[in-house]
């Protein structure tokens, strides 16, 4: 059987043929109490993902992409009477203090040169002087592939009585998230990044006591969450979800779950991604950053001498495979693979062959 071609972009992701086949389940109307309790089975399951959020957290489902539930997570709790600490090393941070621009909202940023870690030096300093309410960041920047240590970076949140806000659309799944820690207040991810599912569905794990204690922050209609919450409490939804998206997430849930869950995924992610570092390295293609600095779901690479990321990406779209460019200044400069999705050791031989056959030539 011939296989289709792989993405190897950071999602939408290659579909097992499970979930390919859930999304031609029968239509149903989002206003029927079947499919409600369809999307509570949903929500359970996304906060079940982590069992240890379950106590303090509910999954709030929206239609839209990552993008969408990041920018509703900020829109709702980001106060206008408080201040917001952006921490950023990539475009997804920066695109976080860009959101709370638009929004109006009181915001400061702590920055860092995208090949850099998360300066958690300057976020104490900037702590101890008092005045941030909330700290929001990037657990994975994709930019780069680099996994924020934001286990500190949550710690020194709680030392100082700040609450996190936590863009964890490309770790959601396949990292370690400690749903423990008090001041973690929410957490936004999508179906189709290390869940495996389709794009159109996305969501936020906010803490259950927001709901009944805190009041909300957006100023925009469709991303209020505390309306959505109200709703979903009893499995509808105050507008249209993307009913086949949710079918397929589903399925891509309990596909999770047998396979052993987030820990499983993440070793899987592991044993794919140093693969192809380790074997490019051998072909003489440079990772960008240390070897202990990636995150599980994406590596970035050096462009090979000769080879423009356009030539480089045709080359290898021609042997069926989607690499993802740069973004910004890098674009120019590197490539980035990532491993999500049903890919099987098989593709990566492939992958690999292809890459030593446009080496050679
Ligand atoms: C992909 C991604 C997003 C945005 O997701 P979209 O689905 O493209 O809107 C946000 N943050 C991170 C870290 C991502 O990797």
């Amino acid at each position: 059987m011939s296989r289709p071609t792989i993405l190897l972009n950071p999602g939408p992701v290659t579909l097992s043929e499970r979930v390919r086949q859930a999304l031609l389940r029968e239509d149903q109307c989002h206003r029927e109490p079947d499919f409600a309790r369809f999307m509570l089975g949903i929500k359970q399951a996304i906060a079940g993902v982590y069992p240890e959020a379950r106590d303090r957290f509910d999954a709030i489902t929206i239609t839209g992409s990552g993008t969408c539930a990041v920018e509703a997570m900020l829109s709702t709790f980001a106060p206008h009477d408080g201040l917001t600490l952006v921490v950023t090393n990539g475009v997804y941070g920066e695109r976080m203090a860009a959101m709370l621009q638009a929004q109006g909202k009181p915001l400061e940023q702590i920055r860092a040169e995208w090949l850099q870690p998360m300066d958690l030096a300057a976020l104490e300093r900037r702590l101890e002087k008092g005045g941030i309410t909330h700290v929001a960041a990037v657990h994975n920047e994709t930019t780069t592939g680099r996994l924020n240590d934001i286990d500190t970076l949550i710690r020194l949140c709680e030392r100082h009585g700040a609450g996190v806000l936590l863009d964890a659309v490309s770790s959601f799944g396949a990292e370690a998230i400690d749903f423990r820690q008090r001041s973690l207040l929410a957490v936004a991810a999508t179906a189709n990044k290390c869940l495996h599912g389709v794009p159109g569905i996305a969501f936020v794990l906010a803490e259950r006591s927001l709901f009944r204690n805190g009041r909300s922050h957006a100023n925009t209609l469709y991303l209020d969450l505390y309306r959505y919450e109200r709703e979903q409490r009893s499995g509808f939804s105050p507008f249209t979800p993307a009913v086949h998206a949710c079918f397929a997430l589903h399925e891509a849930l309990l596909e999770l779950e047998e396979a052993g869950g987030w820990q499983a995924r993440r070793r899987r992610y592991r044993h794919l991604s140093t693969t192809i570092r380790d074997r490019l390295a051998a072909m003489g293609i440079q990772r960008l950053l240390d070897e202990e600095d990636y995150s599980s779901m994406i590596s970035s690479f050096l462009l090979p001498e000769g080879y423009s990321y356009p030539r480089l990406h045709d080359r290898l779209r021609e042997a069926g495979f989607v690499i993802y460019a740069g973004q910004g200044d890098l674009s120019r400069t590197i490539f980035r693979i990532a491993n999500m999705g049903d890919i099987r050791d098989e593709d990566v031989d492939r992958l690999l062959a292809a890459f030593e056959r446009l080496l050679r030539a």
